[in-house]
């Protein structure tokens, strides 16, 4: 391992930092890191996380009476920026949006986390990815960040296949919509709130690979250093290195066909909206004020991300006749139906989320969502393994839980892309489609696919709650009315006892019990009402793990499976 001793601190401190060295009046930022690694040791494990102080930048009055104590400024968000950057429970490769949420998810959980990241800042050439659907939202509502994104966005009904809009205002959840959102702005919200949360982000910094041993993986970069890590996470894009060098096979389908996507102004006033013929799909959509986006298939498969102005000219012609006097362009790249996914989402100390596990088409606007769900998947896992409280094959349960997730991702991008075509045949079978997603029961099940709120992960049977998203009430509790997801805003497991009575025995450290009552229904989307249960176990990434029908019968076995053995 080559220390990073020598690296300038000024250089790597982020932001939240210095600001906190010069709140504490310490000029010395050596010495400002250096008090803020011994606060950070000398934390016993039962304080508050860092989600528990509600992302507060100074500490509640507890803690800095303690740091008074021992003579130092308090700021555990600080802290944890300049905490011994050499060395990291968790290193993740990648700072788009999976690698963002992965890192926040594994702040709140305390868990050293940092982020190596290629870009220099948070930029994006393009704006990308097109916004959120509903249970990207409600995860983040889980988290207390929703209001974040929802009052930069739109709201709208954004769910559709094949371009087949789908309505999911009648389903039992609050975000029955999806948010009209470029990645740009969502990466941007995601980064502030890492920065809160205190995670280092290397940044103008590339993987460039890394060597597996027993107790970790040495991260090497490219200005030379090296990070330890006990688990290392490529997050780091349909390219990953991280999954190349661990020798992950990406199984898949070649491109059928490729599109190149442009930003920048036109001379002429051009065609607006949507053209279909033999080979695909065109478009041009308004930006902010006289900015455009040109979607246009091109002839031939072309493969690379780096096309030329001569080739969106030549595409254009091709379709439109003109070319509609295109200048001014900002972003201009190429993207492709190549279909893969990831054999293994995990290879001992190495885990692969988002696009580094799965590649597809953009149809539906699913990719930045799925990879932000891995996120929230694996985050919790990951810590309880780091933290020691769970064996490391609770992590095989990432791989089991958010592959066929992903699979089936991929199955309908690749359907909706050969309905994308627009030859005869294809036509009359996007008709017949589109009449048959007017039908209440198709129409459900595919909305459901399609804003991820369908998800149910093989727990075994029983209630249909199990496996499937905890919906989010208001339950009356002791402290008065509760909405559910408040409840996770910590990432942490919980108990809702709703009849009263069950002990959490040795686990009660590790999961938080809420007595509650509830007297409404309830409803899942897809699935419709089911029976009212009278307990619910339910893991930090919002899915419910043990269903309580009267008795605690499979509670302990529901607990051990998830959060460890008995404390
Ligand atoms: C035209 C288009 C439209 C899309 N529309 C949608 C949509 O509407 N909805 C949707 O959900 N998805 C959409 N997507 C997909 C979405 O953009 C991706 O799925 C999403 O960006 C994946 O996020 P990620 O964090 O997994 O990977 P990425 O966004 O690719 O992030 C990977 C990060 O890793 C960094 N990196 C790479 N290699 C290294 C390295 N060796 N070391 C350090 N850092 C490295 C990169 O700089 C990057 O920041 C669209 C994609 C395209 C191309």
């Amino acid at each position: 391992m080559v220390p990073d001793a020598g690296a300038s601190v000024e250089g790597r401190r982020p932001e939240a930092a210095r600001r906190w060295a010069n709140t504490a009046g310490l000029d010395d930022e050596d010495q400002a890191a250096l008090e803020c690694a011994k606060w950070e040791r000398s934390l016993p494990a039962q304080w508050p996380m860092v989600a528990d102080l509600g992302g507060a930048r100074s500490a509640p009055p507890a803690i800095s009476n303690v740091c008074q104590s021992m003579g130092i400024a308090a700021s555990p968000i600080s802290c944890r920026t300049v905490h011994d950057m050499s060395e990291h429970a968790v290193v993740i490769a990648g700072g788009g949006p999976t690698g963002l949420m992965l890192a926040a998810e594994l702040a709140l959980a305390r868990v050293d986390v940092a982020i190596v990241e290629r870009r220099p800042n948070q930029d994006l050439a393009g704006s990308r990815a097109g916004g959120l659907h509903a249970r990207t939202i409600e995860l983040l509502d889980q988290r207390g960040v929703a209001e974040r994104f929802l009052s930069q966005g739109k709201v709208m009904q954004v769910a559709g296949f094949a371009l087949i809009p789908l309505d999911i205002s009648d389903f039992p959840t609050r975000h029955n919509y999806g948010l009209a959102l470029f990645q740009d702005r969502i990466e941007r919200i995601l980064a502030d709130w890492v920065e809160e949360l205190g995670v280092p982000v290397h940044r103008a910094c590339e993987v460039t690979g890394f060597a597996e041993h027993d107790e970790g993986v040495d991260v090497a970069l490219s200005d030379g250093r090296t990070l330890r890590a006990r688990w290392l996470v490529g997050c780091d894009g349909g390219r990953s290195l991280v999954r190349k060098q661990a020798g992950i096979e990406f199984p898949g389908w070649e491109a059928s066909t490729s599109c190149l996507i442009a930003e920048g102004e036109t001379t002429d006033e051009p065609e607006w909206g949507v053209r279909r013929d033999d080979r695909g799909i065109h478009g041009v959509s308004k930006l902010e004020g006289k900015r455009v986006r040109i979607l246009s298939t091109e002839p031939q498969v072309r493969t690379g991300d780096a096309p030329t102005m001569d080739e969106l000219r030549e595409a254009l012609v091709s379709v439109y006749g003109t070319d509609f006097g295109v200048h001014g362009v900002t972003w201009l790249s190429r993207f492709t139906d190549a279909t893969r996914q990831a054999a293994s989402y995990r290879k001992g100390r190495v885990l692969l989320a988002g696009d580094a596990a799965h590649v597809h088409a953009p149809a539906g606007g699913q990719g930045l969502n799925l990879g932000v769900h891995d996120a929230v998947n694996l985050g919790w896992k990951l810590a309880q393994v780091v933290h020691g409280t769970a064996k490391d094959d609770l992590l095989d349960s990432y791989h089991a839980e958010r592959h066929p997730v992903g699979a089936r991702v991929l199955e309908n991008t690749m359907a909706a892309m050969a309905l994308h075509r627009g030859d005869a045949r294809t036509k009359a079978l996007q008709g017949a489609m589109a009449q048959l997603l007017q039908l209440d029961e198709p129409r459900r099940r595919f909305a459901g696919l399609l804003s991820g709120l369908d998800v149910h992960y093989d727990l075994g049977g029983g209630h249909p709650l199990l496996g499937r998203r905890m919906p989010d009430p208001e339950v009356e509790t002791e402290s008065g009315p509760q909405r559910v997801f408040a409840l996770l805003h910590a990432a942490r497991p919980v108990l809702l006892d709703l009849a009263g009575g069950l002990d959490l025995g040795g686990w009660a450290a590790r999961v938080r019990r809420v007595e509650a009552r509830y007297e409404g229904t309830w409803a899942l989307p897809v699935v419709g009402t089911v029976a009212a249960p009278r307990a619910v176990l339910i893991r930090p990434d919002g899915y419910v793990a043990w269903v309580g029908e009267g008795t605690d019968a499979g509670l302990s076995d529901a607990l051990t499976r998830w959060f460890g053995a008995e404390g």
